[in-house]
């Protein structure tokens, strides 16, 4: 078995890895890669995921860094099923949808840019069209049911706790007689969040991937962040103020519905209205009503005494722009939820440009912000950011409330890793930045676990070889023939891995000086040969 990370590789972003096993290839996800440019551009190569050699999609949960590709690799001439559970299916339908909208307003935008610059036109990622064709593909599959991808592949979803129908993956594959059990975590949610059920704790693996968003942070527990978020409801309440919300469509904005009909059910949620600024938060709001299977008892229990928990007095779902405009003009206190939720596009712009540089608003950040966004720039304290064009002061009241993540922290990874019974199996750390890889993978060192790597972005690994940290060349004693078939070996993979990198970059020029002096160091053990020949 091999496996190639494409991406979530020292990133959060990009989720895609192909298991390449002797029967099939199947990619784990095909998500979008979302931040700075450089990675953006990403975006554009998924042809090196081989759609056409590729004999399925399994698929961990609805959001765009883990399925927003898919109608990329379809309109690259992938064909096959794309498996998911059914909740994920129906969320997967608005959300790839309404992700071609924006790729196709992107492009018009970038289209006309480039043409006042004398360039020609930009043609957008994926289309509208393209996600047609890709939503036939899905196949849902409930957690719990093993099913066979390809002759002697099977795999099983497992309840991950982080969104609506988001799953880790078992992939069994039979090789040479042996079956090896690969474990992808997905993204894991907290224990014990609000409405989902806690993450499925698996014991048995000879492989895991695992997600290490918060791999270096402990976050607040839920009860201080919901204490912490009702004094803000009440300081915005007796100010008259609001408080903006960037949310995930799907995910953040139910826990806070979720979260404030509890206060409202309790009686202390201040008489506030409340506006999802969201079509798309709108719509994901109605299939999670659908989806009851995938709630927790807390959240059934309500459901019996036919009280919804996503319902609230005083909600007002904003689904057309011009009411969307209509509560900027606002006067009073209110409560806007909108997305995206790390604020690098959509409605939460606006509400941003009206209340970014007024010291008695509350932004609150309930959700995970990746380098290069705009919601990133703003939590670690920029003076003023940009805003359609125009410089914006940062002046009102930052929160972040870290409670409300949907993604387990260090300490729960950590634990939910525990309960695999093998400490001989290879762990991948990704779905992180660099540092929280890293030090998620020293704590599990540390842990006992063996054999633990942080794989990089386009590494290849063959599981039938050593995978930790990276075999070191035998020290001493050893023969030159040996050590030449060893350095050809690896050199093989380096010659691999800078064909397929193909954008010269700065780490790319420093490794061909480096193979420059290689060059000149084998030049001189040929000089030594000769002269005793
Ligand atoms: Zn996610």
């Amino acid at each position: 078995m091999r496996i190639v990370f494409f991406g979530a590789a020292r990133t959060v972003t990009g989720a895609a890895f192909r298991i390449e096993c002797e029967e099939a290839k199947i990619l784990l996800d095909c998500g979008l890669f979302q931040g700075p440019r450089e990675l953006e551009e990403r975006n554009r190569r998924v042809d090196l995921y081989g759609p056409a050699t590729t004999s399925a999609v399994v698929l961990s949960h609805a959001h765009m860094d883990h399925a927003g590709l898919l109608p990329a690799f379809v309109a690259s001439g992938f064909g096959g099923p794309i498996y998911c559970t059914p909740a994920t299916k129906d969320l997967c339908e608005i959300l790839l949808l309404d992700s071609a909208h924006i790729q196709e307003m992107e492009a018009e935008w970038q289209t006309r840019k480039n043409l006042r610059k004398g360039l020609g036109p930009q043609t957008p990622l994926y289309t509208r069209g393209d996600v047609e064709r890709t939503l036939p593909l899905l196949r849902p599959v409930p957690y719990g049911e093993r099913r066979e991808l390809a002759p002697g592949i099977f795999f099983r979803f497992q309840d991950a706790g982080h969104i609506l129908g988001s799953a880790s993956v078992e992939l069994w594959a039979v090789e040479n007689g042996t079956t090896t059990k690969l474990v992808f975590s997905g993204d894991l949610g907290r224990k014990h969040q609000a409405l989902l059920n806690d993450p499925q704790i698996i014991e048995e693996g000879e492989v895991l991937l695992v997600e290490s968003t918060y791999g270096d942070r402990e976050h607040k527990s839920q009860e201080e962040s919901v204490r912490e978020f009702v004094e803000i409801l009440e300081q915005a309440y007796r100010e008259g103020e609001k408080v903006i919300i960037p949310a995930f469509a799907v995910g953040r904005t139910q826990e806070v519905l979720y979260t404030l009909h509890d206060l409202y059910r309790k009686g202390i949620m201040p008489p506030i209205p409340v506006y999802v600024d969201s079509p798309l938060a709108t719509a994901a709001t109605e299939i999670f009503k659908k989806h009851p299977e995938c709630f927790d008892g807390q959240a059934r229990a309500l459901l019996k005494l036919n009280d919804q928990p996503l319902e609230l007095p005083g909600l007002i779902f904003a689904k057309r722009v011009e009411e969307s405009r209509a509560i900027n003009d606002l006067k009073g206190a209110a409560v806007i939820i909108a997305a995206s939720g790390m604020a690098n596009a959509g409605r939460i712009l606006h509400h941003l440009k009206h209340n970014l540089w007024r010291p008695t608003a509350h932004i609150l950040f309930i959700g995970f912000q990746a380098q290069g966004t705009l919601g990133r720039r703003i939590i670690e304290g920029a003076k003023s950011v940009k805003l359609f064009g125009e410089e914006v002061a940062v002046r009102a009241q930052i929160h972040t409330l870290g409670g409300f993540s949907a993604h387990a922290d260090r300490r729960e990874l950590l634990d939910w890793i525990s309960h695999f019974k093998s400490k001989d199996m290879k762990i991948f750390v990704v779905h992180g930045e660099e540092k929280s890889a890293q030090s998620l993978a020293a704590s599990l060192q540390e842990a006992g676990f063996s054999h633990v790597k942080v794989p990089g972005l386009m590494e290849e690994v063959d599981l039938t070889e050593q995978v930790s940290p990276e075999a070191p060349l035998p020290q001493k004693e050893v023969e030159p023939q040996d050590l030449l078939f060893l350095l050809e070996k690896r050199l093989r993979k380096l010659r691999k891995r800078l064909n397929r990198e193909g954008i010269p970059t700065e780490a790319f020029q420093a490794a061909s000086g480096k193979l420059r002096s290689m060059e000149e160091m084998l030049h001189e053990v040929e000089g030594i040969l000769e002269s005793r020949s």
